[in-house]
């Protein structure tokens, strides 16, 4: 069989390349059903873009190879998109905008787009073996026990990163990337929880605080969430991308509040009140006990000198923790590193030296912030990649 494009992997990137490159394009995917990520993502909602995005927003090896995808193919081009098929959405916080009813509607829409554009998608397909001569790449395929072999001008590998290997992901895009002489960056799971040892944080487990928190990388203000095995939540996931083993990261607890100078204030109105029962007018109750084990929170308001109430706020806004680790591929969002953009143009996604053979979303070594910028990195990529085929053909 003989076809212009055949894409690896019928994820967001994949689909979107396919989109773009329309007839005689086939997209194979080992898993049974498209878009497997987009459908659990956002909650079940699929938080698909954010609308302030910044190349800031990225990590990476070079931090200017994601800005000419994400300047082409934006975020106003997408949620136009989503508007033509009338799919409702509603931003939730810090630009994120997520489907009111569900994230099956963003793979239909794909599904949809791709029908319409004439390409291909076969299922529940794997890729037994991949050369490339005389311009054509020739790929043997798996299928229901049946092999085929199909040869294609160009290849698109949009088979994503290592995380969640449950839910299909592999490490076929580094093979590949490896196998037709690219590099491929050191990768490590990324937005993904913190773990401690057994018990840290076992009684706060459920809590959430405001936070303000940082590792070895820019703070994030979101919240902090307690769990069985450690922190996670917005704030820790983000933390995750920047954070390094063996290093500390760092939370403020009361980021908003000027806490000092009200326990100074309220120290001479409500002299013989608790120090914890006012702690509790600022976090969890629950958190407050824990902190208690943590350092001294004795004493009524009245008995604090300004060098307690110091030492105090210095605390709760400056503590510092070594987590032993984190959860791993198991949960993490994305793969930080992949395929390293020395090797590709930032216009095209293209090898520089293979130009007919691309890599697109989170195969790259290309990692978004939380907050929908993954999403449209793989829509970014993926029409980039597609318009340069389209463009070529
Ligand atoms: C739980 C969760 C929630 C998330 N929520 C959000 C969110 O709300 N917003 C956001 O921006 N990002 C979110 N992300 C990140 C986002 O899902 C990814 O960045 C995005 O899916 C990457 O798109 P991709 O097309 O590059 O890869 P993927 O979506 O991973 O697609 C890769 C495809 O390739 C297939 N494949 C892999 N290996 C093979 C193989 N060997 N043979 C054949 N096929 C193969 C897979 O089955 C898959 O269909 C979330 C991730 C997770 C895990």
């Amino acid at each position: 069989m003989q076809i212009d494009t055949l894409i690896l992997g019928a994820g967001a990137a994949g689909m979107m390349c396919a989109i773009q490159t329309g007839e005689r394009t086939l997209v194979i995917d080992h898993a049974k059903a498209a878009g497997e990520k987009i459908r659990i993502s956002g909650g079940g909602r699929c938080n698909f873009t954010n609308l302030d995005i910044q190349p800031e927003n990225y990590l990476g090896q070079n931090p200017h190879f994601h800005k000419s995808a994400l300047s082409r193919y934006t975020q106003w081009d997408f949620i136009e998109l989503v508007g033509q098929h009338g799919i409702a959405w509603h931003e939730k916080t810090l630009g994120q905008l997520f489907c009111d009813n569900s994230a099956k509607d963003i793979i239909a829409m794909l599904l949809d787009e791709m029908a319409k554009a004439g390409a291909s998608l076969w299922l529940q397909t794997s890729l037994e073996d991949l050369s490339h001569a005389d311009g054509m790449f020739t790929a043997v395929l798996e299928s229901g026990g049946k092999r085929k072999t199909v040869q294609a001008r160009n290849l698109v590998v949009a088979t994503g990163g290592k995380s969640i290997p449950k839910m299909g992901a592999t490490g076929l895009a580094y093979d590949i990337a490896r196998q037709f002489g690219q590099t491929v960056t050191e990768t490590r799971p990324a937005l993904v929880p913190f773990t401690f040892p057994e018990g840290r944080f076992k009684a706060l487990a459920g809590v959430a605080q405001p936070c303000r928190m940082y590792a070895q990388g820019p703070s994030f203000d979101e919240a902090l969430l307690f769990t069985h095995r450690g922190l996670s939540g917005p704030a820790a996931l983000q933390c995750s991308s920047y954070w390094t083993e063996g290093q500390p990261i760092h939370i403020n607890l009361l980021p908003t509040a000027a806490f000092a100078e009200h326990l100074k204030t309220v120290r001479t109105q409500i002299g013989k009140r608790n120090l914890t029962t006012e702690l509790a007018n600022f976090m969890p109750q629950r958190l407050v006990d824990f902190l208690k084990g943590e350092m001294d929170l004795s004493g009524n308001l009245g008995d604090l000198s300004d060098a307690r109430i110091d030492a105090l706020e210095q605390a709760f806004t400056g503590w510092e923790l070594f987590p032993g680790g984190t959860e791993g591929y198991r949960t993490a969002e994305v793969t930080l590193g992949g395929v390293s953009t020395d090797g590709l143009s930032s216009k095209t996604m293209a090898a520089k030296d293979l130009p007919n053979l691309y890599f697109i979303g989170e195969a790259v070594d290309v990692t978004g912030w939380l907050g929908g910028y993954n999403f449209q990195w793989a829509w970014s990529s993926g029409w980039a990649a597609g318009q340069d085929i389209r463009a070529k053909a």
